[in-house]
């Protein structure tokens, strides 16, 4: 079996493509590197003792895009390549718009003309919007996403729907996830933010670094146990396995299927922080800074579909996660 992934040279895609080839799978690449870096190529290989096919190429670029599928037997498709920082989407939609939702009809319009039948999408929670109750359930009707970015991703999901309704020849899997951190055992891949990092654990291993002085904790006067925000993160590891998992499943020919990815449990960003320095014997230097704009106070997974029908369940824990993104960070980061 052979696997398009694009966007596999970043954060969740170079961990998929790991699973990908130690399962077996023949994985062709292509990413324009625009979030990330060729290294991550031969760290793929240091770990796997494979590199895999790779195509420096925009996946909006249609000539492009049909000549890698001219040139290797496509068997399924996973989509990871999109534009992700929530807060530049605020100040660029349209980049965010023509980036993300261009590139996914570009691959399903070359998909259609090469006959590839599966597709796995990356998408996420923020689709549930604010309206929703937690935890968050696949049946749920969805929301309106704050930004321009979880906007693409809700626009994409409604994209598929219709192009599998109209061709239910096509399969694909939604994959929603929560908040995915951690980094692979090795050290040798894991997540590379430029510049201020946005989220929670790259801030945390960049403060423990001493590349930042001080973690600012958004608010602790949520309705929340601790009074922090809770959220369900996800080893990223076991959200590359989730990926398998739904392939497996295509191969049975579901139709439109859409899978929450998460542990089904939220922490707060207190526990993380305790987690980090129990686990790395070590203090983070934070403050409590006051709420961030739009964030919800608590969400995480209803994850027993995946479990049900995916067979598929994560095994680390927040912890483990931890020490793998300090061990990446101390070894790798910003090289
Ligand atoms: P990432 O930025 O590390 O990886 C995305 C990759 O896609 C990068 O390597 C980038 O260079 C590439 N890319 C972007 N646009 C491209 C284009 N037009 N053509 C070719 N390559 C392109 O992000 P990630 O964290 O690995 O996320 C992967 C996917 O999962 C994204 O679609 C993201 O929106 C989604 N997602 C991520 C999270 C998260 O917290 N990381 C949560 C939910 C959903
Ligand atoms: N957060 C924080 N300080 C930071 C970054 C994030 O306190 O420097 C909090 C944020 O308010 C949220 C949680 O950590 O409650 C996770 O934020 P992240 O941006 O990682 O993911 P999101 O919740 O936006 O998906």
């Amino acid at each position: 079996m052979s696997v398009l992934v694009t966007g596999g040279t970043g954060y969740i895609g170079s961990h998929t493509v790991v699973e990908l080839i130690n399962a077996g799978y023949e994985v062709v690449i292509v990413d324009n590197y625009i979030n990330s870096k060729p290294e991550v190529l031969d760290a793929i290989q240091t770990i796997t003792g494979k590199k895999p096919r790779f195509y420096n190429l925009d996946v909006i670029d249609k000539v492009g895009l049909k000549k890698v599928f001219q040139e290797n037997k496509i068997d399924q498709v996973i989509h990871f390549a999109g534009l992700k920082a929530v807060g530049e989407s605020v100040s660029k939609p349209l980049e965010y718009y023509r980036n993300n939702i261009d590139s996914t009809l570009s691959l399903l319009e070359v998909m259609k003309e090469f006959s590839v039948k599966n597709l796995v999408f990356s998408s996420s929670a923020t689709v549930y919007g604010e309206e929703n109750d937690f935890p968050y359930v696949e049946t749920m009707r969805l929301g309106t996403p704050t930004s321009p970015y979880g906007k693409t991703k809700l626009f994409i999901e409604m994209i598929l729907k219709d192009v599998n309704h109209a061709n239910p020849e096509l399969n694909v899997a939604v994959l929603r996830y929560f908040n995915p951190i951690g980094a692979h055992p090795s050290g040798l891949i894991g997540e590379d933010p430029q510049g201020l990092p946005n989220n929670l654990m790259p801030y945390i291993t960049r403060v423990a670094a001493g590349k930042l002085d001080t973690l600012h904790v958004f608010g602790n006067d949520y309705p929340t146990q601790d009074g922090t925000c809770e959220r369900d993160y996800i080893h990223v590891v076991d959200l590359a396995l989730g990926h398998l998992a739904a392939l497996k499943k295509l191969e049975s020919h579901p139709g439109f299927v859409v899978y929450n990815l998460g542990t089904g449990k939220g922490i707060s960003v207190l526990e993380l922080i305790h987690d980090f320095e129990d686990v790395n014997h070590l203090k983070l230097n934070y403050v409590i800074d006051k709420r961030r704009p739009g964030d919800l106070p608590a969400y995480w997974a209803d994850a027993s579909k995946a479990k049900r029908e995916l067979n598929w369940e994560t095994k680390l824990t927040a912890k483990d996660a931890c020490r793998d993104s300090w061990n990446w960070e101390k070894h790798n980061s910003g090289k």
